[in-house]
């Protein structure tokens, strides 16, 4: 008899990759990854992925028994159908589960990135061995999703896990969901170097109460100096691995900035810890790489916003950039 086969597949905003796992396994039967070309829309994407899925599955061969799909946007989990994308155009109300089902000959799952990265975590990585997690991954935005008693908590609306939209600090910075203050715009990669940015062009007076004040924290350094000679001079061209990095150098500003999302992000954790108890918080995401004293704030700040009942256990996400992959995987075998 043909060895039972799982299919992961994991649709980015750029790049497309697709695994084999046999079942009971811990690594990658096979594993490929194809980029999505410059101006690519969805048929274009499902056919690129579809062609990676089956050459895989032919150098490969055995009895394909699931599918599992992460997906970089909004997923009606529960229809299989992928509500949009906001990185590609053409995926409004897409059928994916469906298609891939008739496609390939096996059931599918299918969900979004955050939530199925949750899964991940939860069955292969740093959440392993608990009932109750929340995984935020802290980049570019911010995402999260739950895990509950072992399955993908969505919500009434698939829509649970967005701690990204929740106000930290109302009247904050504007986010791109049109509010301001959302824990996103305060923390996340895009609004630590627009932070930066307005702090080095002056604009510092346009950050609103609360946030710190890097000449207050000033040692021998002088607040920017490193970050824009990072830089090269230009604030425009800050990036948020750049106040990372200056600020592990000690420059008060970069420092100041960090800081300060990590406090956000603390508060915002902390209202999580109080509203749904969970056992482990899992962070991933690039912004996690921020350092030692990043993590020590979030830590500090999650402690003081949450009930003194609650467990704070917070610690960094173990599988990376192939959380959701790992978590295809997982949706694949629970079919
Ligand atoms: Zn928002």
């Amino acid at each position: 008899m043909a060895r039972a086969l799982l299919l992961a597949l994991d649709y980015g905003g750029t790049k497309h990759t697709a695994a084999l796992l046999v079942p009971g396994e811990r690594t990658w039967l096979a594993h490929g990854r194809v980029f999505s070309s410059p101006g690519a829309d969805a048929t274009c994407d499902q056919a690129a992925m579809l062609d990676l899925a089956r050459r895989l599955l032919r150098e490969h061969p055995g009895q394909l028994t699931a599918v599992g799909v992460s997906f970089g946007g909004p997923v009606d989990a529960t229809r299989g159908v992928v509500r949009l994308s906001h990185h590609v155009p053409g995926w409004e109300e897409t059928p994916l589960a469906a298609r891939l089902q008739a496609e390939l000959g096996a059931p599918v799952a299918v969900d979004n990135d955050a939530n199925v990265a949750a899964l991940g975590e939860w069955t292969f990585g740093a959440g392993q061995g608990c009932t109750s997690l929340l995984y935020v991954t802290v980049s570019t935005g911010i995402g999260g999703g739950w895990v509950l008693a072992g399955r993908i908590w969505g919500g009434a609306d698939g829509m649970a896990g967005e701690i990204g939209h929740v106000v930290v600090r109302p009247g904050g910075v504007p986010c791109v969901c049109g509010k301001n203050g959302c824990l996103e715009a305060e923390a996340c990669g895009w609004g630590i170097a627009a932070k930066a940015r307005a702090w080095l062009e002056g604009g510092g007076e346009r950050l609103k109460a609360g946030n710190r004040h890097p000449e207050a924290d000033s040692g021998k350094q002088e607040a920017g100096t490193a970050l824009l000679a990072l830089a090269g001079g230009r604030s425009e061209a800050v990036t948020a691995q750049m106040v990372a990095q200056a600020a592990a150098e000690g420059d008060p500003l970069a420092q100041a900035v960090l800081d300060d999302a990590a406090e956000a992000l603390g508060a915002g954790l902390g209202g999580a810890i109080n509203l749904m108890n969970p056992e482990r918080v899992v962070l991933g995401g690039g912004v996690t790489k921020a350092g030692e004293r990043w993590w020590q704030i979030v830590r500090d700040t999650a402690r003081r916003h949450a009930l003194p009942q609650t467990r704070v256990e917070i610690v960094p996400a173990a599988l990376g950039d192939d959380a959701p992959l790992w978590g295809a995987a997982a949706l694949a075998q629970a079919l």
